[in-house]
């Protein structure tokens, strides 16, 4: 019997590459999406892939799903900082009610569930590198407050399923990945680099470029997701490369491995951007066997071929977030809002 997974935000980044991981796993995905941030484009190479099925749906309205499902991963939110920022309500519900109506879904299907959460949970750490033990350092009020609060939220409603109704389930807590299909103007630190690089513009370094980030190559997130959805471990479990670097020095490997004329130039530091972030590994390790192959710079190299090969991708406007008003929130670095986000 073909096993049959549900994935929320499917059709974002993440969501992408796991539904074609879970397919050539052989089981089957419905994926479901809103394309608030996504776009079918994510997944129109497995539109005609026997088992695949795309499905235009907002989780925090009802999710309604005929048929066996042995997997539910919750996936949709947006994810990053100009995303959120500018879509405050949408993250707060997708976190609570998507959360709520994805883990009823699992609940009905008796499927095991599987929430996407973040390192953000930790906030700006205090305990460093961080382990799944460390509670974190959130600023409920600040304007970040609307995803790390969200994804907090949604990691209790989980445990509270886990213990209450005994649904069957697992949290990962994702550390900054990368890789293709990563929207160039989405505001992340490392599309922005990527896309400056290649069009000769200075690459915008937040700060003194002091604050550090791990960084992961997106096959090896993956990979350790599926680990953790056919494990028997319920987590919180980190999955992403404890390579720490400083963003200034990412830039100027960014610059490097693009071979770009371009210069650094330095802009104002987004408010609560945590200052450092490495993921304490060992349970990974431990439960499954994971730990990442790709190296930083190979990943880069990688992601850089890919936006080349995609010119398309420069001029993506098709995502629903590029209809919402700009946020209006202090301290942030300025962005190019002729794109998606
Ligand atoms: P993304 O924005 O590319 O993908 C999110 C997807 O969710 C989009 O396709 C969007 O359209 C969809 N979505 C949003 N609201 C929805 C709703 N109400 N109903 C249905 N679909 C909806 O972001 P991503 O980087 O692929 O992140 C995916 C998940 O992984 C998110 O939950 C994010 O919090 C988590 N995560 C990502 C990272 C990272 O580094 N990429 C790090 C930590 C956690
Ligand atoms: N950043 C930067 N320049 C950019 C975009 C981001 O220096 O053009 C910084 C940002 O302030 C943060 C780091 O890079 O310190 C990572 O930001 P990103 O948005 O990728 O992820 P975060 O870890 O903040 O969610």
């Amino acid at each position: 019997m073909v096993e049959r997974a549900v994935v929320t935000g499917g059709a974002g980044f993440l969501g992408s590459h796991l539904c074609e991981r879970l397919l050539d796993a052989g089981i089957d995905v419905v994926c479901l999406d809103n394309f608030l941030t996504g776009t079918a484009a994510n997944v129109a190479h497995l539109a005609g892939r026997p088992g695949f099925e795309l499905v235009d749906a907002d989780v925090t309205a009802f999710v309604d799903i005929a048929g066996d499902v042995d997997y539910v991963l919750h996936f949709a939110s947006p994810a990053s900082p100009i995303d959120y920022l500018q879509l405050p309500i949408q993250t707060m519900k997708v976190g609570s009610l998507g959360t709520l109506h994805t883990l009823g879904l699992a609940k009905a299907k008796g499927a095991r569930f599987l929430l996407a959460s973040t390192s953000e949970t930790y906030g700006d750490p205090q305990v460093h590198p961080q382990p799944e033990w460390y509670w974190g350092h959130v600023n409920p009020v600040g304007p970040r407050g609307v995803y790390d609060e969200a994804k907090r939220f949604a990691e209790a409603l989980t445990m509270a399923y886990r213990r209450y109704h005994g649904v069957d389930t697992a949290i990962v807590r994702i550390f900054n990945t990368f890789g293709p299909r990563m929207r160039p103007n989405d505001g992340r630190a490392i599309p922005n680099f990527i896309r400056q690089a290649l069009t000769d513009q200075p690459l915008t370094v937040a700060g003194d470029g002091t604050q550090t980030r791990s960084v992961c190559y997106v096959d090896d997130l993956v990979d350790g997701i599926l680990r953790l959805l056919l494990a028997d471990a319920a987590g919180p479990v980190n999955i992403g490369n404890p390579d720490e670097m400083s963003v200034r020095d990412l830039a100027d490997m960014v610059i490097r491995v693009t071979g770009s004329r371009s210069t650094v130039t330095f802009v104002s530091r987004p408010e609560d951007d945590p200052s450092v972030r490495q993921p304490d590994i060992s349970l990974a390790r431990e439960l499954l066997g994971w730990e990442p192959r790709v190296t930083v710079e190979d990943g880069l190299k990688l992601t850089a071929a890919w936006f080349r090969e995609h010119p398309e991708f420069y001029a993506a406007t098709a995502h629903r977030a590029a209809s919402q008003p700009a946020p209006e929130v202090g301290g942030q670095f300025p962005h190019d809002h002729s794109g998606a986000s």
